[in-house]
């Protein structure tokens, strides 16, 4: 599960709502019918019991990086993060 943040193109409404990753994003605006926009970024999604974290993208993101000097040790390791 993961809280998806929407918000209405036409009347700005805004809203979360938890879905199953899975689910088929919401796409129309209960207050107007306007077109809805899923905001994405703004909140990390944790999926439980996997042991996957939004943290796993930026240490990967710094690995893949070549302004770093690549000396520090990793100190978390996937799976330890519960
Ligand atoms: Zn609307």
């Amino acid at each position: 599960m993961a809280i998806y943040e929407y918000e209405c193109a036409k009347c700005g409404h805004y809203f979360e709502v938890w879905q199953k990753i899975t689910e088929e994003p919401l796409k129309v605006c209960d207050k107007c019918g306007g077109d809805l926009v899923r905001l994405i970024g703004n909140t990390g999604f944790i999926l439980k019991g996997t042991g996957w974290y939004v943290t796993d993208y930026v240490r990967k993101e710094k690995k893949n990086g070549s302004g770093e000097k690549g000396n520090k040790p990793e100190t978390e390791k996937t799976g330890n993060l519960s």
